[in-house]
């Protein structure tokens, strides 16, 4: 049996495992004993590897390219050159009749890689000539990215996975570690075993609140009012540092006077809190030698998320929760490479590294490097712009890479109606997607455990993973056919392997320049800022407590608490609340093809809701029930748990029939674009049985 050494393509915990092979074929999986997960793995992690094997249970694997003469033709077998003229020539048409921005490309998060989201976003930027380029961090962490660069400068985790267990308190707002990464729920509950104390804010009685100190069950949608809250109980309270705020801060002043009424008295109505229970968690945060805030979701899918990133870093820096180990803040990003998608410059607005398109400087250098005489300045759409500017007719062309919004994106029946008005639609993938469906091209790829590259953890961990298996069929590497376009296009871009890729973006980004593929071979791990080749990484940023914003110190940050959008009423008079599940993964097209995963669950999905709601609806553990919203209905089964908190009720998002995105508003952050997937109003109807 041989041994191929590669990182789990699941969440953004970065476990390191080994794929075990024979005859050509994966035939299972085992940790190793990688920086993050220690020789430890979860159930996706044991058991999310043979979807490779194009089990065909949920969708077969893509083997050959297919294309659609016009949108009522079915979907026919070509040859490589042919799928390539025909792509290359519809895509120049549109640019040349309606110009560059009129096209959206995306970047994938999921199992490609670092080097096919460099290629994707440098076709993108000098073959096509539009910024127009996003992937699927603008539905989970995009408002973490855009709140952190603005109170500290820097998007990203300020200290590491490994690190959380040595906290001596854990904040954990909106984040359910257990269905997310597990891995570091892990490190959650060893850092209880060592004595730290855990404070969990969720309306939801998730696994972590069971090991808390205290458990915050909050109303949903009342997040920044909690927040600001906690902000003034530190200030009144006089429980912040006032020296850390008076040398590393700015904006305190009026930071103050915005948290002034928040009052824990003020926000009881708000939160469903007691002005007690916020009180006592905020002393118990500031009283700590060492505090971690964790946050998920359940921070950034909301209208208001942006704010509420800036306010929750406000409290690591209040107290001084910065710029060492074991203390800072933690966005948990969700796919395994969603931090890399970001990384590499798959966003609207940054080259790789986090350069600003609307530098002149960084445009110069990409261009002279690139070999085009220049780069476009203006910030590109973001995924969540496709629906209303296809609908206006402004979007004509989507390069859809590795994602399936039309399963995954909210109120589908808009996506949907957008996709068909596109003129043209190309999805490079590895399954038959829901979004493939709509495509006038489909270009198979490699699939993880086919090709090689490097991953970013969600700690801004550098990993390299390596082919386990040759692919079956007439598949390429992602980043081989996008060199093949932008050859056709006029472009010629022909890469040897990853490489060279790497090395590409390493001259080209300061902050990746020192982790070459030698220094991550084997278990290697380098955590970005890496700027020299004897630097080892940086585990935890802001030493010194100098931040990444002009001037070097961070930005104290409080806003008026706005309520979610959609509002409750006699017709639909529950808050629905997307959320994950440990044993599936995002839209499903891998998990749901393997088996043992698989059996898990099976579809329908499930609506959870308590007891109490469902006593009042005369709805019954496991009964088949109608979801309706004020866009959609799709059938559940009812879970009935005390979990659940009366009048919310909560879906996975995973599954292809009653897929929750039916239901869910198009209501995004103002700045990050982000969708509201935490509250759509909803009613539920009984089936009855038959
Ligand atoms: Fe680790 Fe996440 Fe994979 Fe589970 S899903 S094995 S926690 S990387």
């Amino acid at each position: 049996m041989e041994k191929h050494m590669t990182v789990c393509p699941y969440c953004g915990s970065g476990c390191k495992l080994n794929l075990l092979v024979e005859n050509n074929k994966v035939v299972g999986a085992e940790p190793l004993n990688g920086v993050t997960n220690e020789g430890e793995l979860c159930l996706k992690g044991y058991y999310g590897w043979d979807f490779i094997n194009d089990t065909k249970i949920l969708t077969p694997r893509l083997k050959h390219p297919m294309i659609r003469r016009s949108r009522d033709a079915e979907f026919e077998v070509v040859s490589w050159d042919e799928a390539i003229k025909f792509t290359a020539s519809r895509l120049a048409a549109v640019k040349a009749k309606y110009g560059p921005d009129s096209i959206m490309l995306t970047g994938s998060s999921r199992g490609t890689g670092n080097e096919s989201n460099f290629v994707m976003q440098k076709f993108a930027r000098a073959v096509v000539g539009t910024n127009n380029v996003d992937c699927c961090a603008r539905v989970c962490h995009g408002p973490s990215v855009s709140g952190l660069m603005v109170t500290l400068g820097n998007g990203a985790m300020s200290n590491s996975i490994c690190e959380i267990e040595d906290s001596k308190c854990i904040l954990v707002f909106g984040y359910n570690a257990a269905d997310s990464h597990p891995i570091v729920a892990r490190r959650i509950i060893k850092a209880k075993e060592k004595g730290a104390q855990i404070i969990v804010c969720d309306p939801r009685r998730i696994e972590t609140a069971r090991i808390a100190d205290m458990w915050l069950q909050m109303k949903n949608g009342s997040n920044m009012a909690l927040v600001n809250a906690f902000a003034n109980v530190l200030i009144t309270e006089g429980l912040y540092n006032n020296d850390y705020v008076a040398n590393f801060s700015e904006g305190f002043e009026e930071y103050k006077a915005t948290v002034a009424k928040y009052t824990p008295e003020y926000v009881e109505s708000i939160t469903g809190l007691s002005a007690k229970e916020i009180r006592e968690a905020m002393r118990m945060y500031a009283a700590a030698p060492s505090a971690t805030i964790l946050w998920g979701m359940g921070v950034t899918q909301w209208g208001q998320a942006v704010d509420v990133v800036k306010g929750l870093s406000s409290l690591a820096v209040l107290t001084g929760n910065l710029g060492r180990p074991n203390v800072g803040v933690g966005p948990v990003r969700g796919q395994n490479n969603v931090q890399g998608a970001c990384d590499m410059g798959a966003l609207p607005n940054v080259f790789p590294g986090y350069q600003s398109v609307t530098s002149p400087e960084a445009r110069a250098k990409f261009a002279k490097a690139w070999g085009v005489e220049s780069l476009p300045d203006k910030i590109g759409l973001s995924i969540t712009d496709v629906p209303h500017m296809a609908e206006e007719g402004k979007l004509k062309a989507f390069y859809c890479f590795g994602e399936d919004p039309a399963q995954t994106e909210p109120d589908l029946n808009l996506v949907r109606k957008a996709f068909e008005k596109l003129d043209f639609m190309i999805v490079q993938d590895i399954f038959m997607t829901k979004t493939a469906m709509f495509a006038d091209v489909v270009l198979p790829a490699t699939s993880w455990g086919e090709h090689d590259g490097v991953f970013s953890s969600a700690d801004r961990g550098f990993q390299r993973f390596t082919k386990a298996v040759d692919a079956k069929g007439d598949v390429k590497h992602d980043w081989e056919i996008l060199g093949l376009l932008a050859t056709e296009m006029g472009y010629p871009m022909k890469y040897k392997d990853t490489k060279e890729i790497w090395d590409e973006l390493r001259e080209l980004c300061p902050l990746y320049y020192g982790a070459t593929y030698e220094k991550l071979d084997g278990l290697g791990y380098i955590q970005w800022p890496c700027t020299t080749l004897d630097a080892p990484g940086t585990p935890y940023l802001y030493e010194g407590n100098v931040f990444q914003r002009e001037g070097g110190k961070a930005l104290l940050f409080a806003s008026e608490w706005r309520p979610p959008l959609e509002k409750v009423d006699a017709e639909y008079p529950l808050g629905l609340c997307t959320v994950r599940e440990v044993g599936h993964y995002s839209c499903r097209s891998m998990t749901g093809n393997c088996v043992a995963l698989q059996t898990l669950a099976d579809e329908p999905g499930y609506v959870t809701i308590n007891p109490q709601n469902a006593k009042e609806l005369g709805i019954r553990d496991q009964q088949l029930v109608w979801v309706a919203s004020r866009r959609g209905k799709v059938i559940a089964r009812a879970s009935i748990t005390e979990r659940t908190n009366v009048g919310a009720v909560y879906m996975t998002y995973q599954w292809w029939i009653g897929a929750c995105n039916e239901l869910t508003v198009h209501h995004v952050d103002p700045i990050s674009k982000t969708p509201e997937y935490k509250f759509s109003a909803v009613r539920l109807e009984a089936i009855a049985d038959q």
